[in-house]
């Protein structure tokens, strides 16, 4: 195995304090997961078939495992974090319990503003946040990008949750990339004047509410639409039929994109098995599966997208270094409340 230089430095310590040296019993993996079981326990199991790896799988709320990792510290026994939003994956490394891993097959694999640049973690899934719109309703020749959505043309036509939201703050760190934090709250202001109410509920609600004819305009991540259109309760799938996908700022950056991803625990103690583990996740095989199971998008270019996802066409994403997305966190978040973003 052959590691990126900037890794080099952090495993090599590793061996050297653990005396690890390949001949270790890496026979399985310690694994928590903010995914649930049903979303990744098949492809665990085929790596397991591939390798006689065995997975050990503790599955949870997002925010609840990062806290357990921090409080756990080096005690802890999970040699894998698998989180979304590359602000939580951002979060993880800064509360210090991450360590540098990736290597070469993962970088190969896997575009770099999906990577940690200190190679701590790396995305596993992409997640789009473009608008979506009422399709009886608004003329999409009216729809542009995100800036435009504080336009006053959009009053009282806008349903977006909450600002406490990681997937909110993400979308707002874009901006200040973009644009600079003076002209994003600007923006954001003008954004929550046109709210259709005041933030509640999830992704799926919002699009439920546009759906309802509550607001026109719905801001949330794809996979909940795929979710919805694929559902086995007709009420979803017909909400979902009533929005339609559009894909802002194509004429300039991109739709703003995330990820969900795995990050190599300070703490880990099978680490040539959880890295083989994040190899694996980005083959191209594993990499259609995963996304096509979670409704999202491959991270790894050339393959193939599930027909849901077709259905909606190609778009052009943002291509920042989702690492700003963690670094303009908390400026995301002060900018969001000067606003009035409840
Ligand atoms: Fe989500």
């Amino acid at each position: 195995m052959t590691f990126k230089r900037f890794a080099l430095g952090g495993f090599a310590a590793l061996i050297a304090l653990s005396g690890f040296a390949g001949s270790a019993a890496a026979d399985e993996v310690n694994l928590y997961s903010a995914r649930k079981e049903e979303l990744i326990k098949p492809l665990l199991d085929r790596f397991t078939a591939d390798t006689g790896i065995t997975v050990n799988l503790v599955t949870g709320k997002a925010d609840a495992l990062l806290k357990r990792l921090e409080s756990e510290g080096m005690n802890s026994p999970a040699d894998l974090l698998l989180t979304t939003d590359a602000g939580r994956l951002f979060r993880a490394k800064a509360a210090g319990v991450t360590q540098a891993f990736v290597t070469d097959a993962i970088s190969e694999n896997i575009p770099e503003q999906y990577r940690d640049p200190q190679g701590h973690w790396v995305g596993l899934s992409l997640r789009a946040r473009p608008i979506l719109y009422a399709k009886d309703r608004v003329d999409p020749t009216m729809l542009s990008t995100y800036e435009d959505l504080a336009d006053p043309k959009w009053k009282g036509k806008i349903c977006i949750r909450s600002s406490s939201n990681i997937y909110n703050q993400s979308l707002i760190a874009s901006l200040i990339e973009a644009l600079g934090a003076e002209e994003t709250e600007k923006w954001a202001t003008g954004l929550v004047a046109n709210f259709a109410r005041p933030p509640k509920g999830g992704d799926r609600d919002q699009i439920k509410a546009a759906a309802a004819g509550q607001c026109d305009i719905a801001i949330a991540n794809t996979y909940y639409l795929a979710g919805m259109a694929t559902s086995k309760d007709e009420a979803q799938r017909e909400a979902a039929a009533k929005v339609v996908v559009f894909w802002p700022n194509q004429d300039g950056r991109g739709t703003h994109v995330n990820v969900s991803g795995a990050a190599l625990t300070k703490a880990a103690k099978n680490t040539e098995a959880a890295i083989k583990l994040v190899e694996f996740m980005t083959t191209a095989e594993s990499q259609a599966w995963y996304s096509e199971a979670n409704g999202e998008y491959p991270v790894r270019a050339g393959v193939a997208k599930s027909q849901t996802l077709q259905a909606w066409g190609d778009f052009k994403a943002d291509t920042l270094s989702l690492a700003k997305l963690g670094e303009n966190n908390g400026d995301a978040v002060r900018l969001m409340d000067r606003a009035g973003w409840k």
